[in-house]
């Protein structure tokens, strides 16, 4: 039997579709961050990052890689096995108590990834109520809706921050039901923002729980990086909160923040929490550090909105299809998965800059794009050079440009 083939067949339909996935191999370098090593196929060369999801630059803040170095050398690296045998570490217990304030909740839950923490708190928690209808917006992440397929609940899903088809679908659902409202706060690939406040009034006019992904928001925004809910002072109307710790806080792992009972019920019942090894105590310990100052300090994120807001002023004056948003994220639209993947080649090879193409599933078709996340390390030096290597790709790949306005 030659199982060769059907790999084979699998990769030459993702070449056909254009789909086919292509790593480009970086190393970072804290002293010069964003600025990177590529170690490409004409050798090593330097590039500017454009594309990190290390939003704040905290994974080489000093605060936390020194919480990291000092753990690791105190306790090791491995955690030593599951948290029911052996891996319980005081870092993770402390950051799990910094988790529960950081959004005003009784308690939190620390899980290896933010996508593991979605996929089986979600299902976890569903299962744990009879007969219950998750109610998920659209465009929710990969990690939700896997978390929505793995319950075995029934599902609607609503079009994507529409209150009116989500009152419809709660109106029909009946009171009687257990139901939970699934969706984010900042999307990530467009940069728009759901009605937390609207949501949380349909949630409580028809007896829905709510569960919040703040995965692109945590660090970011609120007063002490609470999130997208913080923000808008809607924590303590939300039942659950999930985020990460690999992107604001700069690190890895997921949580899931609630009541007592849920968090209790969930550490009882996940699969994804109970049958994997908990997460490095240096991880943890480097996560509270980022955690620790990004609740006292506004200093990262004062920075990162003025170069945000900066580059996206910049990037709209030399006339660059800016999807507007009022996030950090500043999508440019190309529109095509070719056109995007020869974009990202373009700057990469003659101007060295690394913004990855988003093409489909990631994206509908047709909303192909380069996504751009200005850290506040971005200096408006390597926003000048982003904008001129922008326009010098546009043109060089016929792409079309608004009329330049005045900058
Ligand atoms: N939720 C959303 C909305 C995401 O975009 C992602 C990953 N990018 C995740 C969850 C998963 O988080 P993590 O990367 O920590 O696994």
């Amino acid at each position: 039997m030659n199982y060769d083939r059907y790999f084979e067949d699998a990769l030459a339909a993702l070449k056909r579709e254009r789909r086919y996935r292509v790593f480009i191999t970086i190393e970072h370098d804290t002293s010069r961050f964003p600025r990177a090593s590529w170690h490409g196929p004409h050798g090593t060369r330097d590039v500017t990052v454009w594309c990190t999801n290390d939003y704040l630059g905290m994974g080489r803040h000093k605060v936390v890689t020194e919480a990291m170095a000092a753990s690791a050398g105190r306790m090791g690296v491995g955690a030593g096995g599951t948290r029911n045998i052996a891996g319980t570490s005081k870092p993770i217990v402390d950051l799990e108590a910094a988790l529960a304030r950081l959004h005003g909740k009784q308690a939190a839950l620390v899980f290896t990834s933010g996508y593991v923490s979605n996929e089986t708190g979600i299902a976890t928690i569903a299962k744990l109520l009879p007969d219950c209808l998750l109610i998920s917006d659209e465009m929710n992440h990969n990690s939700m809706i896997e978390g929505v397929r793995r319950s075995g609940s029934d599902k609607r899903i609503f079009r994507h921050n529409d209150l009116v088809h989500l009152e419809e679908i709660l109106k029909a659902a009946g009171s009687e039901r257990p139901k939970i409202i699934i969706f984010e706060s900042v999307y990530s690939m467009d940069g728009d923002v759901s009605p937390i406040h609207g949501i949380c009034d349909l949630a409580k006019r028809y007896g829905a729980m709510t569960y919040l992904d703040e995965v692109h928001a945590v660090g970011l925004y609120g007063a002490h990086g609470g999130g997208y809910a913080e923000e808008v002072g809607a924590m303590e109307r939300l039942d659950v909160i999930e985020a990460t710790l690999a992107k604001g806080f700069g690190c890895l792992g997921g949580y899931l923040a609630a009541k007592e009972a849920i968090i209790d019920a969930v550490r009882s019942h996940a699969p994804g929490f109970i049958f994997t090894t908990a997460l490095p105590p240096p991880v943890a310990a480097a996560a509270l550090a980022a955690v620790e100052h990004l609740s006292a300090s506004d200093t990262e994120r004062a920075r990162q909105r003025t170069q945000v807001a900066r580059t996206k002023a910049r990037l709209e004056a030399v006339g660059l299809p800016v999807l507007a948003n009022n996030t950090h994220i500043v999508p440019v639209m190309v529109g095509d998965p070719q056109l995007a993947k020869a974009a990202s080649d373009m700057l990469l090879e003659d101007h060295g800059i690394y913004v990855q193409p988003i093409n489909y599933p990631t994206v509908p078709r047709g909303t192909e794009r380069l996504r751009i996340t200005p850290t506040p390390y971005h200096s408006d030096d390597l926003i000048e050079e982003l904008s001129d290597a922008l326009l010098a790709t546009w043109r060089a790949l016929g792409l079309s440009l608004a009329a330049r306005r005045a900058a």
